[in-house]
């Protein structure tokens, strides 16, 4: 749940970046049109919050650059500019979704969820692979009517691995999904983190398939 969050104003970006992090994402926080290309050419994010004016280059010609290069990274613009013609010129030039300064920081964060859930094409709010559930709302696990409160960690890979059953997911991207670019990274923290997640939901909830990585079954 790494998300690129592009916004110059600093008090917004501070705000936005707190109440991310606090709902388990890894947010990398960019301040200028430039920055934000590179950085989302290079990097694996679940999300890009995309603010319209920017120093360097736009918004609009961020998002058409990398639309353009076939980047297709879901996109939710941020912006004070309420005419409607830079709305339509957004979702236009390929966004999936946007935001009128100033938003709640709890719609916010229902829009991230919603958008993920279209990008990968899960249609109710829940994601289940017959044996878990997992509300991406309130964090919790639920397997044999049983529910479980996730930490922010256990949540952000458990969410990684459930958005693809059956995909076998390695250490290196694990790690690139759920750990900003600030953030050390022991060498055994995904192993620590699966540790706590099957001594909740039960070992044969992951599978750890040698040398490869780890996935649930679909
Ligand atoms: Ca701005």
């Amino acid at each position: 749940m790494r998300i690129l969050l592009v916004e110059d104003d600093h008090l917004i970006g501070s705000a936005i970046q707190q109440a991310l992090h606090d709902a388990a994402y890894a947010v990398d926080w960019v301040q200028d049109g430039a920055t934000a290309l590179s950085t989302a050419k290079t990097e694996d994010y679940i999300l890009v919050l995309l603010d319209l004016g920017l120093p360097c280059k736009n918004g609009l010609e961020v998002l058409g650059e990398l639309r353009n290069s076939k980047n297709a990274v879901p996109v939710i613009i941020i912006t004070a500019r309420d005419a409607v013609e830079d709305r339509i010129n957004g979702l236009d030039e390929g966004a999936d979704d946007y935001l009128i300064k100033p938003f709640s920081l709890n719609e916010l964060q229902a829009r991230i969820r919603a958008v993920v859930r279209r990008n990968h094409g899960v249609a109710g709010s829940i994601l289940s692979n017959g044996i878990l559930k997992l509300n991406p709302a309130t964090h919790e696990v639920t397997r044999d009517n049983q529910t479980y409160t996730l930490t922010a960690r256990e949540y952000a890979l458990l969410h990684a691995l459930m958005l693809h059953p059956g995909t076998i997911h390695s250490r290196d991207q694990l790690e690139g999904r759920i750990y900003g670019w600030n953030e050390e990274v022991a060498s055994n923290a995904i192993e620590f983190i699966i540790h706590g997640l099957r001594k909740k939901i039960g070992k044969d909830a992951i599978n750890n398939v040698r040398g490869l990585g780890w996935m649930v079954s679909k």
